[in-house]
Parts: C-alpha cells; structure tokens; sequence
C-alpha cells in the first residue's frame, strides 16, 4: 500500500510516530499524482518546491512536538483560493499567470497550521458549472471511468482526494460544486454554515452563496479539514463572530433517538432507480439504528434551481465586473480604454461565464430588477421559512445528493438546463445559508458512486457530522478507485 492510499486521521498517527517522514508522504502523493494526472488532470498547478519545502518544515516541527492535526498532511486547494505567489486562475484565460500577492485567509491558517499544499485544483472556470467540463485548461475526467465527469464545479479536489494525490482536499460550494463531486467521485464533500469558512481570498462568484469546504475520504477527515480553517476572520464581514460548533464531539453517538426528515420534492422524475434504491436502503439502515424517519414537505425546492439563476448570475455580474484588463491577468490590445476592456472580456471569458455575466446584467437591469431579482430574493425568503418550519419536527433533512451518478464527458455540456438541473438538491441548503454534506452511498451497477445528502439548520454542524458519521458507519467507507496505473 502506497502512504498516498492513507486517510489523514492514519497518515497522522503515522507522523507522530515516526513511521512516516511527511517527506515520504508527500512524495508517495506526488508519485501517485505523476501516474494519474495525465488522465485525470485533477491539477492545473502542482507546487513541487513549495510542497517540499512544507514537507520538511512539517518534519522539523513535528520532530520538535510541536505537530497540529494537519501538520505534514498533503492537500490540495481550488484554483479559485487565492494564493501567493502561485498562479490562481480559476479555470479562466482571463487570469492566465496571475500570482496573488498575498494568501486568503484559509490558504494562510493551513500554512500556519503546517498543511502540505500540493497544489491548485482544476475546476468550471470561475466555479460555473457542474462537471469541471467548463475548465479553459482542459476538463478533469472521473477516475471511477474515465469516460465520465468528475462533477463540478470543483472536480479537481474531488478527483484528487479520490485517486490519492492529496489526502483530501478544500473547495467551493455556490450551489453544490462542494457535495454533488464528492458524490460522483466516491468521497465526502461537505458544505459549512455560511460564514464559518472566511471567504477573503476566495474569488467571489455569488458572495451570498459562496462558502469554502472539504473533501476528505472520511468523515472524520472532512472534520478535521474544516477545523483547519474554520472561525472568525475580521477580513471578511460576513464571517461568523460567535462560538463554532463542536464539528467532531458527536462522531460515534449513532443516531438513536433522531428524527430524520426525508424530503418529499427532492425524489421521482429524473432521479435514477439506482440512487434511489440506495438512498432508500440508507434510510432503512438508519431506522434500524435507532433513528426516527419521517417525511418532510418544502414545495419551495421546487423553485430552487430558477431562484438560484437568477441570485447567482446577478452576483456574478458584479463580481466579475472587476476583470477589465487593467488590475489583473489577461489585456488585449485597443485604442481606447473601453475597446480594451471589451476586447479582453470577449477573449477572457469562456461561454458559460459570459452567459451568466449576460443574464445576471439582464436580471439587474432597470425595469426588471424586482421582476427577477427582487422576486428571487423572496423565494429564498420563503425557502428559508420552510426549512425553520421543517426543522420544528425533525433534527436533520435528507436527500440523495445528485438525481444521477457521474455523466458521461460531453453529455449535458451542450445543454445548459440539463447541467443546471444536476443542482436541484444541493441548491436550497446554499440559499439559506445552512450547512449539508454528502456521503457515500454505496454503487450503482456499473460500480458508479453514490452520494447521500444531510441538510441541518444553521450552525448545526455538531448533529450534520453525527449522522453523516452513522451513515459511512453503516454504509461502510467507501473503497478507493481504481486506475490500470495504480496498481494496489
Ligand atoms: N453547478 C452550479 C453552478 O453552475 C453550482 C456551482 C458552484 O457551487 N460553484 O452555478
């Protein structure tokens, strides 16, 4: 077994009793990554020097006992957190070679806490989209069958948390870019409470909706990942100033004695028999460990995918306002100032990005703003009551995570609606602000993963982990993919 096959929690044991250099480490990660990248491309940078250099900082402090939980552990973060000296493009021409300045607040706490940052993960340019298909520098394919999407829009952590060039891994969830890859690749994905993750240093799509998360193999190291980079950050103003939940107290209670609410509009039409059939045997599972299922209504979620096409473009239009070839990345040539900022937006900007600037410009503008996007805004008043209505009843909400399993490469990339649709049950937690997860759920027949969704209301991260945690448990973890290169 290669160190690169370790879950964080075993490679830290390992570390701490010198077993294991975090030299070693991260060497066996690059190893794995030089095997599969060349399928996967689940990178767009690989920090060979910066890593290696981290790698012997973190023996140093580990020899000195001086160790953190993720001292030495090798990660990997989206191309869309910005970092140091290291190209972060997002996905996007338009910031083709352009090295921060400085780190975003979760980039600058895992280097404090002595993190290995192996290196920046591909993704949909600027986090737009659902299959990493998006990507100006080439997809990121599944490494469960090559054939297929990793899921989006953070496919690059997820494929490399999967395949084991990264023991795990951080990325952005908007509308479910965290959950619906970790559920097409086989691993944990999970979503914080809006403003537990700082979101300065993360380039902003919709900031109402944007929050910073992990990929771990397991729950307890999706734990600890977030631990690394959770709490409060005067830089961002949306940052949560209170206590943090108790994110690892309740691993290992079970689940006896809660009351799990299976929502009713997000099952039927579109979902595929086999997720359904494994979610269904989940929930089983659950009720014979001790848990209460009940059904919960929150017809909202019907409208949850249109009122979040109109939130998220309308953000993204003002976001993206600032690339106009003056302050960063990509200029093209014009004799005038505005010829050169529309000359580098056009060549900048992939399609899908330039269709939401299009359409939240268009929500926005005058005469329509409270047709579309004041009317958006109610819909998520209302989501957000009906989620406080069902959480009188129940401790925690479930759904499968995505209505299918990993798509093939090229399936929905000609057909926005389809590829907006794989977000229908990942959307309402973002528009509410509250925290979700997905776990494996076992296989289709083609072996294809599956993910089992966990909604809690917000700060409930403590009860999110407990049945996350009973579920893989239950389910058992979920195996490692196999590619011909790596031979286990
Ligand atoms: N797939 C969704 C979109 O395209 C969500 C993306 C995300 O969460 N960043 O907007």
């Amino acid at each position: 077994m290669s160190a690169a096959d370790l879950t964080i929690s075993a490679a830290r044991a390992a570390l701490d009793t010198g077993e294991l250099r975090a030299t070693e480490l991260l060497e066996a990660v690059l190893e794995r990554a030089a095997l599969t990248e060349a399928q996967l491309h689940a990178y767009l940078t690989i920090d060979h020097e910066g890593a290696r250099r981290a790698a012997v900082d973190a023996d140093a402090a580990i020899a000195e006992g001086r160790a953190g939980a993720l001292t030495g552990i090798p990660i990997a973060v989206k191309d869309n957190m910005v970092t140091r000296g290291l190209d972060t493009t997002c996905a996007s021409q338009i910031l083709a070679g352009w090295k921060p300045p400085y780190d975003g607040t979760a980039v600058a706490r895992l280097k404090e806490a002595g993190a290995v940052i192996v290196g920046k993960t591909n993704l949909d340019e600027f986090a737009m989209g659902s299959s990493t298909e998006n990507s100006a520098f080439g997809m990121t394919r599944n490494p469960w069958d090559i054939t297929r999407v990793p899921g989006g829009s953070s496919g690059g952590s997820a494929a490399a948390t999967a395949i084991g060039s990264a023991l795990g891994a951080y990325g952005s969830d908007t509308g479910g870019s965290i959950r619906q890859p970790a559920s097409l690749c086989g691993i944990v994905g999970m979503k914080p409470t809006y403003g537990l993750v700082s979101r300065y240093g993360l380039v902003a799509f919709a900031s109402s909706l944007d929050q910073i998360g992990p990929f771990g193999r397991t729950v307890e190291d999706a734990v600890t990942l977030l631990e690394g980079v959770a709490g409060y950050d005067p830089h961002d103003h949306t940052s949560w100033p209170g206590e943090m939940p108790d994110f690892r107290g309740s691993l290992g209670r079970g689940v006896e004695g809660l009351r799990i609410g299976v929502v009713d509009e997000l099952s039927g039409d579109g979902y595929e028999p086999a997720v359904i059939a494994r979610f269904e045997e989940v929930l089983a599972a659950l009720e014979s460990a001790g848990a209460e299922i009940r059904r919960a209504s929150l017809p909202s979620f019907e409208l949850a995918v249109s009122t979040y096409y109109l939130v998220a473009p309308a953000e993204c239009s003002a976001n993206l306002a600032r690339f106009d070839g003056v302050r960063y990345g990509l200029r093209e040539p014009g004799e005038t100032v505005e010829q050169m900022m529309a000359a580098t937006r056009a060549s900048g900007f992939g399609p899908e990005v330039t269709r939401r600037i299009l359409l939240g410009t268009f929500a926005l503008s005058a005469g329509y703003q409270d047709a579309f996007y004041g009317q958006a805004q109610k819909v998520r008043t209302i989501t957000i009551n009906e989620f406080e209505q069902a959480y009188e009843s129940v401790d925690v909400l479930v759904s499968p995570t995505s209505p299918t399993v990993a798509f093939e490469v090229g399936e929905r990339s000609e057909d926005p609606l389809a590829m907006y649709l794989s977000d229908v049950c990942t959307i309402p937690s973002n528009l509410a602000g509250h925290p979700s997860i997905s776990v494996p759920a076992g296989t289709d027949p083609n072996g294809l993963p599956i993910g089992f969704q966990i909604l809690a209301p917000a700060l409930g991260e403590e009860v999110l982990f407990r049945v996350a945690d009973a579920v893989e448990t239950l389910v058992g973890r979920a195996e490692m993919p196999v590619l011909e290169e790596v031979a286990r």
